[in-house]
């Protein structure tokens, strides 16, 4: 049975039982929430990772080489970073290479959950224009073999490609996967791959427990791409296989409310999916402006504050290298810092987690540094800019902290 399955039948199962005990929410209603499709559980071995309703905000780190850069060693030490710095969650995109084998490395060095997009690897290794739904199909069955927790799969019809041709964006599509599975679309005049073989796709997925992933295809490349109608149609498309897999036992997470979106839209646009569908809603960025090209990181963060604040429940990263290069692993663990701290901020507006914030106040108003380290997101960073000092340097004999503990201390 899946993990919807005996949760629709009252049974607190392991996985759920960690779930609650990490969040520290009660058993019970956490079984409801997976049974109801509200929470989805990554299964990685003994870790279980909780993802929705009630939930804190978890963290999506994306690694992997391109077809013109391949290392696995590099990927490897990425994964190790994002793991080391508290990645709640591996996408393994790789697209170079001898993908098994790198994502086999990853594997052994990691113990977070994994998330593939299938159609990468096949497209990579078969060719877009050679690739056939059955060659998807044996991917995916290779890719759950491997152990992965989660795989993406995108839910364009042509009803999407037709609104986007006809539709004057800045920037029709830029989803990697999305325009993969539209390539193959309009190559073969069929529809969609996933839809053809959606009920084979669910029988692996039911078989191993792994969460589907429906990818946003229609999500904005630029801030002048608002919300339209292709995106709409695509919010209905995916709740409509969200609740087909769910029905099936499947556990299912919606992409959305991604890309590139202004700031004063991004909690109207993650509400309006709230309002619309139940499922974990997992989103890319979103990035706030488009200029901040090196910097995405530091927008995506802003952009990621107020979709976490709002209701999102999983954020994927963005890193410096966004619109650039492939991310090594300081961009990772940029990117990485960056979302905690967004996913951090959502936390506090969400359900008032700020325990650590005032902890760390306290050791700031008792000047005590190395107290603070315990609470900070990334003690490394903390120690590097600390040095040896004792004290803090920024304002030398001035330090407004210890002046006011000497003089109003004192009253
Ligand atoms: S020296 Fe200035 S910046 Fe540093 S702790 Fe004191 S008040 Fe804060």
């Amino acid at each position: 049975m899946t993990l919807i399955e005996e949760a629709s039948a009252g049974k607190i199962t392991i996985p759920v039982a960690t779930v609650a005990g990490n969040e520290g929410i009660d058993p019970e209603s956490l079984t409801r929430r997976v049974a109801e499709g509200r929470v989805a559980i990554m299964q990685r071995g003994d870790r279980a990772l909780g993802i929705g309703q009630g939930l804190c905000t978890k963290v999506n780190v994306n690694i992997g080489t391109s077809t013109l850069q391949i290392s696995q060693e590099k990927e490897v030490t990425k994964a190790k970073v994002a793991e080391k710095l508290g990645a709640d969650t591996i996408s393994d995109l790789s697209m170079g290479g001898d993908i098994p084998c790198i994502r086999r490395e990853i594997f052994r060095h990691t113990t977070v959950p994994i998330t593939t997009v299938p159609i990468y690897q096949t497209a990579a290794e078969v060719g877009l224009q050679k690739m056939q739904g059955k060659d998807i199909l044996t991917t995916i069955h290779q890719q759950a073999e491997q152990g992965i927790s989660s795989l993406v799969i995108h839910g364009v019809n042509w009803r999407i490609l037709d609104l986007l041709k006809g539709k004057k964006r800045l920037l029709p599509m830029v989803s990697k996967g999305g325009s993969i599975t539209s390539a193959y679309m309009c190559i073969h005049d069929c529809d969609n791959p996933f839809f053809e073989f959606f009920d084979e796709i669910l029988a692996i997925l039911k078989r191993y427990d792994i969460v589907l992933s429906l990818g946003n295809t229609a999500r904005s490349g630029c801030i002048q791409d608002a919300r339209d109608r292709a995106q709409q149609e695509e919010i209905r498309q995916n709740i409509s296989l969200a609740e087909r897999a769910h029905a099936e036992g499947v556990q299912v997470i919606i992409e959305g409310a991604g890309g590139h979106i202004r700031y004063d839209r991004i909690a109207r646009y993650i509400r309006y999916y709230k309002r619309h569908t139940r499922f974990p809603l997992f989103v890319a960025g979103p990035l706030p402006t488009d200029i901040a090209i090196g910097y995405d990181h530091i927008a995506g963060c802003v952009g990621a504050s107020v979709a976490s604040a709002n209701g999102a429940d999983y954020l994927c990263y963005l890193t410096p290298a966004e619109h650039l290069c492939l991310p090594n692993a300081e961009h990772v663990r940029e990117g990485l810092v960056a979302f905690k701290i967004a996913a951090h901020i959502g936390d506090m507006v969400k359900y008032g987690k700020d325990g650590a914030d005032r902890a760390l106040s306290l050791k700031r108003a008792e000047l005590d540094r190395s107290g603070q380290l315990a609470f900070a997101i990334d003690e490394d960073r903390v120690k590097v800019l600390a040095g040896n000092g004792m004290d803090c340097s920024m304002c030398g004999d001035f330090c407004a902290i210890r002046m006011m503990k000497n003089y109003l201390g004192s009253r």
